[in-house]
């Protein structure tokens, strides 16, 4: 789960970590209303989407009266911005965070991520603050630094040093970094954060550290632990059809391709992505059904891969052991019966009441292509959507 801006800020803040000060508004009026409370003379306007590259495609502006944050926030408030991160459909801007203006004598990248090869937090830093991470990674890599945080020891005198010699730091207080670190390093566990992102950092002209962006995503799994957070989300940030599934308990993530897929099994529903790569499509979604999956639960994943417009053709791909093969049939003809089908549908059934499913899915005259085996199933859902594009 993603969090915006102004309330990843709060969260830093709680944790003694450094950030300008700002108020969150939802309308023009609420935007006049905290510039005023936080008196300027410079103000920065902030959309607040759940994605980066904001300040390229004018969602960050820095403004110098109460006029310009009105005409700043009337602008942005209910428009659509893109930006490199938010594919060229955009988002829609609700919110806005203001914020006093920094005084940036320099901007550094700084991150915190779960790295899953060490099984432990990576911090990363870099001087290229301020611009995109992929670009500065793809052009000069040897400008980011990687250090692994051991669980145990936590943030070691030795980090700081290395991380204030790595951005030229000599300048301000080692206590500062220090303490910076920490306390991100301490938010970051507490919370149980996939991703915390600071960039920029910034070194203001007075020698402050402070983190000027922040961009948080938390690990699902952990949520239940954490209710205060849970209770951030904007689902209006989310894929519809992704909020849609985690009502249902289904794991599924949408794609760009054309082919919806449903399969159980984590690894077996990655097999059917690649094998339909391998035949020269691409997959709509991810789907895991999951084990246990009843009827209802397979009839809404059904209905989920349907609505969605990218898909061409539905691919269902299942391995019976504790699922049931008729279950899954059961599913696909209650769910078609209600939405109808309007793209072809390949079915490939094996193991626990296969041939009890595919005998209830003839019997429904479903306009389906049954397949023999994974390879069968492929291609011909492959083909059948190439098909229909001619
Ligand atoms: P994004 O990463 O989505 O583009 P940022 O919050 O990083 O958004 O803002 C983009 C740029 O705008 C920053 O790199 C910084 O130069 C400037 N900026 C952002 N917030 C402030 C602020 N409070 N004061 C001064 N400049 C700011
Ligand atoms: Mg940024």
């Amino acid at each position: 789960m993603n969090i915006h801006e102004y309330q990843a800020k709060a969260l830093l803040a709680a944790f003694g970590v450094p950030v300008p000060r700002g108020i969150p508004a939802m309308s023009v009026a609420d935007a006049v209303k905290a510039a005023r409370e936080l008196g300027g003379p410079v103000w920065v306007v902030k959309a607040q989407i759940h994605a980066g590259g904001r300040g390229k495609a004018g969602g960050v502006k820095v403004v110098k009266s109460l006029e310009d944050v009105e005409r700043e926030a009337k602008r942005l408030l209910g428009s659509v911005l893109v930006t490199h991160q938010t594919g060229p459909q955009g988002k829609e801007v609700n919110r806005l965070l203001i914020e006093e203006g920094a005084a940036i004598e320099r901007e550094f990248y700084l991150s915190l991520l779960v790295d899953r090869e060490s099984s432990r937090v990576a911090l990363v830093v870099s001087t290229e603050g301020g611009v995109n991470i992929e670009e500065v990674a793809a052009a000069s890599p040897e400008k980011i630094l990687t250090f692994s945080i051991d669980p145990v020891a936590n943030i070691c005198p030795y980090h700081v040093r290395r991380v204030a010699k790595a951005l030229g730091l000599s300048e301000i207080q080692p206590k500062q970094l220090s303490a910076l670190l920490g306390n991100l390093y301490a938010a970051f566990t507490a919370k149980d954060m996939s991703l915390l992102e600071v960039n920029p950092l910034i070194l203001t002209k007075s020698g402050e550290l402070v983190c000027l962006d922040a961009k948080v995503g938390f690990d699902d799994n952990a949520l239940f632990l954490h209710p205060e957070i849970a209770a951030l989300r904007d689902i209006s940030e989310e894929d519809p059809k992704e909020v849609e599934a985690t009502k249902s308990d289904l794991n599924y993530i949408a794609l760009d391709g054309t082919i919806g897929c449903m399969v159980n099994g984590a690894g077996l529903a990655m097999a059917t992505m690649d094998i339909i790569k391998l035949y020269g499509e691409a997959p709509a979604n991810f789907l895991d059904v999951g084990g246990g999956a009843t009827k209802e639960r397979v009839a809404a994943a059904f209905k989920i891969i349907t609505a969605d417009p990218k898909v061409k053709g539905i691919l269902v791909n299942i391995f019976g052991g504790i699922m049931r093969c008729d279950v899954i049939a059961e599913g696909v003809i209650a769910a078609v019966k209600e939405v109808g089908l309007q793209v072809p549908l390949v079915v490939r059934l094996e193991g626990t009441n296969a041939e009890l499913g595919k005998k209830m899915l003839v019997e429904s005259k479903l306009n389906l292509l049954p397949a023999d085996d994974l390879d069968d199933a492929a291609q011909k859902i492959v083909k059948a959507v190439q098909g229909a594009k001619r």
